[in-house]
C-alpha cells in the first residue's frame, strides 16, 4: 500500500534531550535551583473538585497578571503551552504554507521542526563573528517571518539591541524575538512591542520561573497579532493548574526568582573562570548556561554522562569565528546550578576531558 502520509514530515525526528534519569542535569537550562514557593504551594494545595471544569479558554487571568508585569495591556498578551506553542501558533498564523522562515543560526533547535510541520521552509543564516544577527543576511531572504532569539540558545549572548531594531524596522514580515532566557540578561527588547506592530516576543516560565514541568509560555504582542496566534492555538491550552501557579509566581514570587537568577549570572562567570583555567575558551553569555566550543564535545559528554552529569553536546555550528573553526563546529552546553552542584560537574569534567582525550587522540 502506499504511503499517504505527509512527504515533508518523512525527515522530521522526534526531540530526544538525550536525557533519561541523570544525577545531575545540565542539559536543558531550566531553574536548578528549584521552583518557586507560591507557586509550589498553589501546586501543593490543588483540590481535584475544581479540575472537573475546563480552565479559562484564554487564560484571561494569568494574561491580566502577565500586562501588569509587562505593563502592557491584557489584549497584547498571549499564553500558549510552553513557549514551543507560542512558537508554533506563530509560525502557523503568521505565514501561509510554502512560506520562508530565516533564523539566525545555531539556534533553537526546534524552530527548523516548527517551520517543517507547519509547511513553511526553514532558512538559516549564520550568526556574525561575534555572535549577533547578520542585518542583511537575514533581510535579503525576504522571509515571512524572521526569528530572532536573544539571548540565543545555544550560544548564550544577547543579539544587539542596534541589529534586532534594524531587523524589525526594514522586515517585509514578522519578526519573532524569543526571549525565553531574557531574566538572566538584565535587559529585555520587550519595548519594543509598543513601536512595531509586526513584532513578537516570546517568553517562558520554564527557565528562570522555575516551572517546566507546568508547560506555560506567553507572547507580548500587538492586540492585531496575539488575536491571530490565539486563533492558532485555540481554547483551553494552558491547564488550570498551569495558569494559576504561573500567575501567583508573576505576583508572589519575583523577589525569588531575581535573587536565583543573579545566583545563576554569578555561577555563570564562575564557570566561565573555571574553564578558561583549563584551556578552555567560552563565549561570552548572558543566560544561564555557558557554550564551550570543543573539538571533542560528544566524547566529553558521553563520558560526563557516564559519571551522572548531563551536558548537551552540539556538532555542526556554523564556523562563524576562530574558536568554533578550531572546534570544527563542535561544542558543549552547560547549564548553572547551585555552586556544589557546579563543583561535582567539573569534576567530572576534567575526568572526561582525560578519558576523551585518551580515546580520540
Ligand atoms: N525557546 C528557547 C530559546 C529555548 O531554549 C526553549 C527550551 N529549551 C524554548 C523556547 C521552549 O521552552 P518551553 O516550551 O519550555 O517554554
Amino acid at each position: 500500500m502506499s504511503d499517504i502520509r505527509r512527504a515533508d514530515y518523512r525527515d522530521l525526528r522526534l526531540y530526544t534531550d538525550d536525557t533519561g534519569p541523570c544525577a545531575i542535569d545540565l542539559s536543558d537550562n531550566t531553574n536548578l535551583w528549584g521552583t518557586p514557593p507560591t507557586a509550589a504551594a498553589v501546586l501543593a494545595g490543588v483540590a481535584s473538585g475544581g479540575l472537573r471544569s475546563y480552565p479559562e479558554p484564554y487564560s484571561e487571568s494569568l494574561k491580566a497578571a502577565l500586562a501588569a508585569y509587562a505593563d502592557v495591556g491584557a489584549d497584547q498578551v498571549v499564553t500558549g503551552a510552553g513557549s514551543d506553542d507560542i512558537l508554533d501558533c506563530a509560525f502557523r498564523s503568521l505565514a501561509v504554507p510554502g512560506a520562508r522562515v530565516a533564523y539566525v543560526a545555531p539556534t533553537f533547535v526546534m524552530v527548523p521542526a516548527f517551520a517543517k510541520t507547519n509547511g513553511l521552509e526553514p532558512v538559516p543564516v549564520p550568526l556574525t563573528a561575534d555572535y549577533d544577527a547578520d542585518v542583511d543576511a537575514l533581510l535579503s531572504t525576504k522571509a515571512q517571518i524572521i526569528y530572532l532569539c536573544s539571548p540565543n540558545n545555544p550560544t548564550g549572548g544577547c543579539l544587539s539591541r542596534e541589529a534586532v531594531e534594524a531587523i524589525v524596522s526594514r522586515a517585509p514580515g514578522f519578526v519573532v524575538v524569543d526571549e525565553a532566557y531574557v531574566d538572566f540578561a538584565g535587559s529585555s527588547l520587550a519595548d519594543l512591542v509598543e513601536r512595531f506592530p509586526r513584532l513578537v516576543i516570546a517568553r517562558t516560565f520554564s527557565k528562570a520561573f522555575g516551572l517546566a514541568g507546568l508547560r506555560v509560555g506567553y507572547a507580548l504582542a500587538a492586540p492585531e497579532v496575539t488575536v491571530e496566534l490565539e486563533k492558532a492555538r485555540g481554547p483551553y491550552k494552558v491547564s488550570a493548574i498551569g495558569a494559576l501557579a504561573a500567575q501567583r509566581a508573576i505576583e508572589n514570587d519575583l523577589g525569588w526568582i531575581r535573587e536565583r537568577a543573579a545566583l545563576a549570572v554569578e555561577g555563570r562567570e564562575r564557570l566561565r573562570a573555571d574553564l578558561a583555567r583549563r584551556g578552555v575558551d567560552t563565549v561570552r553569555s548572558d543566560s544561564n548556561f555557558v557554550f564551550a566550543p570543543l573539538r571533542n564535545a560528544p566524547s566529553v559528554a558521553k563520558a560526563m554522562r557516564a559519571r551522572g552529569v548531563a551536558v548537551r553536546a552540539f556538532g555542526n555550528i556554523p564556523l562563524v569565528d576562530e574558536r568554533l573553526r578550531a572546534s570544527a563546529g563542535a561544542a558543549l552546553r552547560i547549564t548553572v546550578g547551585p555552586a556544589d552542584v557546579m563543583a561535582a560537574a567539573l569534576a567530572a569534567f576534567d575526568e572526561a576531558l582525560a578519558e576523551a582525550g585518551r580515546s580520540d587522540s
